[in-house]
Order: structure tokens, then sequence, then C-alpha cells
């Protein structure tokens, strides 16, 4: 696989539109003069008025490379300007413009032992590097930590099981798990062997999951951050 990195602007073609109830919109896209992407990679989508005021936001990809189309799950925001519209508006047959794939560094390309922990859309860039995975036959290497409140604000949360991720909801219990943070003691377990971890989420989760990975023994030198946030 080559790691492709893609300045310029292009047009995509929405093919497919699914929503999740007021949470969650899946959009898989054909995208004209495609880079293949490496899992952990993210695109940037700019809406553009018909005034020429235009909004950008940066959105991982969920797809594996080898996917024709590619694959972004946009959480709605209250009030948010670009999710709101990509949820509301955006229908099947829609173009959009695009410029990626983009990110060196939060990239996972098959080899390393990992552990990925998301919160909440933050589990989007994992599920790239858990679908290639499980195509190149190293789902071994790759063990995959998601937190969310509900089962409904996780996305992809069936094919997260099916992979055997770990799942900590914080407001419902799962499975026999008590609704609970992610403690410690839950890391310090899942990150044995691992060589590197990759951390997805909100500023609080991302903070929160460095210090106890920290508490867990993971030196910090391994651990690769990506925050979804305001500034985002
Ligand atoms: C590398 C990267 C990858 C990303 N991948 C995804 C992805 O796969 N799926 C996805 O849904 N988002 C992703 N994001 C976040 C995304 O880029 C936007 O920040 C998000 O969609 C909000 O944009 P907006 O225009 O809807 O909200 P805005 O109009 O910018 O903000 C609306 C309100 O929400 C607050 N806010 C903004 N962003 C967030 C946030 N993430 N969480 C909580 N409150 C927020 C703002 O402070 C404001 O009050 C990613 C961000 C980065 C940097």
């Amino acid at each position: 696989m080559t790691e492709a990195i893609a300045s310029s602007w292009t047009t995509g073609t929405v093919r497919e539109v699914e929503r999740f109830g007021e949470t969650y919109v899946r959009l898989r896209i054909e995208v004209a003069d495609r880079h293949d992407h490496v899992p952990g990679q993210h695109y940037v989508v700019r809406l553009r008025a018909p005034d020429g005021y235009t909004a950008q936001r940066s959105y991982s990809l969920a797809s594996d490379p080898a996917d024709p189309l590619i694959e972004l799950m946009v959480e709605c925001l209250p009030r948010g300007e670009v999710s709101g519209f990509l949820h509301d508006v955006v229908e099947a047959g829609d173009e959009l413009e695009l410029r990626g794939p983009i990110g060196r560094w939060f990239v996972w390309g098959g080899e390393v032992p990992s552990l990925c922990v998301a919160g909440g859309s933050g589990v989007v860039p994992f599920i790239s590097m858990l679908r290639y995975a499980r195509r190149m036959g190293t789902a071994s290497h790759l063990t995959i930590v998601a937190s969310a409140q509900t089962r409904e604000r996780l996305p992809y949360i069936e094919e997260l099981e099916e992979f055997g991720a770990f799942i900590a909801l914080t407001r419902e219990n799962h499975g026999d798990r008590v609704a609970a943070h992610i403690y410690p003691d839950e890391l310090a377990e899942l990150s044995k062997g691992i060589e590197r971890a990759y951390v997805c989420g909100s500023a609080g989760f991302v903070s929160f999951v460095g210090r106890s990975l920290g508490e867990a023994g993971v030196p910090s030198d391994i651990v690769r951050v990506e925050q979804f946030g305001a500034t985002g």
C-alpha cells in the first residue's frame, strides 16, 4: 500500500446516505481521481454557499482502502455548521468538495501490534483499521476499546462486537459489564504486548485515556492521539 497525501481539491459524488436517528449519518462517496489511503487518514469536506462562503471540516475514513467508495460517519452536533448540513441535507447524487487522504502520524499499516481506544465518533478511523486488518489477516495485531454513553451513541457497535472489541458504555450496561468509564486496570490488561497505542475522541476523553494509559504503564512515546473537538 502506498502512503498517499493528496493536496488538491477534488469532487466526490455521494452514492449512499444512511441516517441513524438524530445522531449519525453514514456517507458513502465515489471520489474522482482518488488516491489510496492508509487506515487512520482523513478527508476534508468543504461546503460552499451560493454567496461564496465556505466552511470545511475534517472527517476520518471508515472504509477499507480496497473499498471502491470512501465511507465517512458524521456525528450531528447541536448547531454544528458542517455536521448538521451533512446529516440533515445531503442526499444520494449530491456532489461534495473533498481533499484527501490526509495524515501521516495517526495511521496503521497493519504490522505493529496496537491498542486503539475510542470515544464516540472517535471510533471511525479504527473501523478502517479493523476492516483492513480483517482483509489482510492481521486482526490479531489490533485490540480496539470503544466507549460511549449508550449503544446508540457508538457508531458501528455491531461490527465492533463482531470483531471482539472491548466496549465500555458509561450510561447503560453492556453484557456483564456494568455502566462505567474505562478503568485503568482494564486498559492495563488490554495493553499487554502492544507496541503502539492510538487514542481518538473529544479533548476530555483523550486526556482521561492518556492519564489512564500512563497509570497502566504504557510509555507516552508509543501513544498517538487524534482529538475531535471545537477546533477540528
Ligand atoms: C482529524 C479529524 C478527524 C475527524 N473525524 C471525524 C469523524 O470521523 N466524524 C465526526 O463526526 N467528526 C470528526 N471530526 C470532527 C469534525 O471535523 C468537526 O469538528 C465536527 O463535525 C463539528 O463540525 P461542525 O461544523 O458541525 O460544528 P461547528 O459549527 O464547528 O461547532 C458547533 C458546536 O459544537 C462544538 N463542537 C465542535 N466540534 C465538536 C466535537 N467534535 N465534539 C463536541 N462539540 C464540538 C462547537 O464548540 C460548537 O459549540 C474530526 C476532526 C478531526 C480534526
